[in-house]
Formats: C-alpha cells, sequence, structure tokens
C-alpha cells in the first residue's frame, strides 16, 4: 500500500520518525511519503528505521502557501533524490526562512493568548513542536488546561483566521513555493484541494501557469465525487496525481495510515511508478 502524506513529531504529528515506520509496518504501507510542515527533519530520522523495516521512504515536505489571501498547503516531493540530501542544500537554506517566519508568528500568538487569559507560553508550545512548532501545538496546550473541549474548538474559538487569537503569518506566495520546489527538482502537488476555498476549477489555470505539477486526488478528506474531481483536473492540465492520508497519529486519531478516514482512501498502487516516471 502507497501512503503518500504523513506527519511525526518533528512538526504536528504525534509519533516519532521510528513510531511512524511502526505504523506502516503495521498498516502494511511500503511506499511512505513523510510530509512534515517546513521540515526535512522527520524524513531524515526516520531513513534508518524504514531501511532496517523495508519500507520505502518518499522524500516529502508541506508548505503553507498564500493564494489570493488564503493559506493553500503545497507538498513537495523529491522521490529521484537519493536519501533527499544532495542536491537539496539551497531548497533546505529557503526551508529555513519559513522556520523563522514560524518562530516569529509564535511569539506573537503566545502573547496574544496571554493577552486573552490563558496560560501559555512560547517555551511550552516549542517544547511540543521542536523546529516547527505551530498553530496544533498551541491547541493541544488549551485542550490540556481545560480552556476549551477539544483541538476544533480551540481552532474554532481562538485560533482559526477569523478566531479572536489570531494573528498573521508571513507566508511565501504560492508561486514561490512552487518555484522552489521545482527547482529543487521537485514535483510540486496542490494538498488536500479540497480545503481550497473558492472555484478551484477557475484557478486552475493560474496554478498550472504557476507551474504546479502534481493534485492531491487522493486524501482523506475527500469522498469519491471530489477524486473524481480532482483526477479529471490532472488529465485536462496534464498534472500527475498524488495521494495520502495525512495521517497525523493520536492527535488525528480518526484519519488511519494508508487506509485514511473508515477505510475511504484507496491510493492506486501504480500511481508510485508514474510520480516517479514525471
Ligand atoms: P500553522 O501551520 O502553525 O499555521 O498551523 C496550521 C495547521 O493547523 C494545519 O496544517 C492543520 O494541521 C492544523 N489546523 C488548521 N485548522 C485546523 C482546525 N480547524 N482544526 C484542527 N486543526 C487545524
Ligand atoms: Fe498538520
Ligand atoms: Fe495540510
Ligand atoms: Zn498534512
Amino acid at each position: 500500500m502507497i501512503d503518500l502524506h504523513s506527519h511525526t513529531n518533528e512538526s504536528d504529528g504525534a509519533c516519532s520518525p521510528a513510531q511512524l515506520i511502526h505504523e506502516a509496518v503495521r498498516a502494511r504501507v511500503d511506499v511512505l511519503g513523510v510530509t512534515d510542515h517546513d521540515t526535512f527533519s522527520g524524513y531524515d530520522q526516520a531513513l534508518a528505521a524504514a531501511a532496517e523495516a523495508g519500507v520505502e521512504l518518499v522524500c516529502g515536505i508541506e508548505l503553507s502557501t498564500q493564494l489570493h489571501g488564503q493559506s493553500v498547503h503545497l507538498l513537495g516531493y523529491f522521490p529521484g533524490l537519493d536519501g533527499c540530501r544532495n542536491g537539496l542544500d539551497a531548497f533546505r537554506e529557503w526551508v529555513l526562512d519559513q522556520q523563522a517566519s514560524r518562530r516569529e508568528r509564535n511569539v506573537r500568538l503566545a502573547a496574544r493568548l496571554r493577552e486573552l487569559g490563558f496560560d501559555v507560553t512560547l517555551e511550552e508550545a516549542e517544547a511540543r513542536g521542536k523546529g516547527v512548532t505551530g498553530r496544533p501545538h498551541f491547541a493541544q496546550i488549551l485542550v490540556e488546561k481545560g480552556y476549551v473541549a477539544d483541538i476544533r474548538q480551540a481552532f474554532h474559538k481562538y485560533l482559526d483566521e477569523s478566531a479572536a487569537g489570531y494573528v498573521y503569518r508571513r507566508e511565501p506566495p504560492f508561486g514561490e513555493g512552487v518555484e522552489e520546489i521545482r527547482r529543487a527538482g521537485g514535483i510540486a502537488s496542490l494538498a488536500h484541494p479540497v480545503r481550497v476555498n473558492g472555484n478551484l476549477v477557475a484557478l486552475m489555470p493560474e496554478l498550472c501557469d504557476a507551474g504546479l505539477n502534481a493534485i492531491e486526488a487522493y486524501h482523506s478528506d475527500h469522498g469519491p465525487r471530489e477524486t473524481e474531481l480532482y483526477l479529471g483536473l490532472a488529465r485536462k492540465y496534464g498534472m500527475l496525481v498524488t495521494g495520502g492520508s495525512d495521517f497525523h497519529g493520536a492527535v488525528k486519531p480518526e484519519v488511519m495510515l494508508g487506509t485514511g478516514h473508515g477505510g475511504n482512501l484507496r491510493i492506486p498502487d501504480d500511481l508510485m511508478r508514474k510520480l516517479r516516471a514525471g
């Protein structure tokens, strides 16, 4: 089984890189894409365990970008690069800039939450998030301290773009994200397209012009009709197709590695061959 979208605790997943490989073996996933937010650290650390377990790792990353005022997630895949190290130095440098903008936002987010009366510090959040602390870590703290019932409520009341505690984060323009991935030899795939607000069909020519060359047609948030729609768009624009569960482990327990939400994810076995062939 193939799953090209997963997170470790180097970003906002619950599993360590080694635990993620353990989960992959248990779920019979033999081709696994590690796509942490703004870091390759989880991928790097999973390599040894994957080799030992016979799991083929695909080097990936998930970036947050700005497109017409909304935050759009972009996946970068580097299947051709051995261990993802060679040839990626410049891109890795660029990724460090994204981590810096995240940290700068987190300083302001912690201050904002304290302003709202919550006992939440930057240090507490960073203790959970390591290099790429994000809003999910702040959400976990709000849940654990009893300020909200669950992660959903934490986002809805305080962390969502329209909520009371939201603070702005500088994100690279969509086109820059695509360009950086492509320049590094990667495949740039539109992550969970169902979450793009507005008319994606109308946006496609612009995304295509920006250099986007893949679309995540298979995702645990997609029903069969959505998957069909995105497969059709990929065909129309000559783009590759990617797919994955977006596994985050126990912090998002309803999503299973490989099979998604209640078994709704069925990623075809030949998808990887097509990705490699470009
Ligand atoms: P950040 O990258 O720190 O701005 O946080 C964004 C991440 O928070 C996304 O990648 C999601 O994993 C998570 N997220 C965003 N909105 C929600 C929500 N409403 N409920 C749960 N998780 C969310
Ligand atoms: Fe996430
Ligand atoms: Fe995402
Ligand atoms: Zn993701």
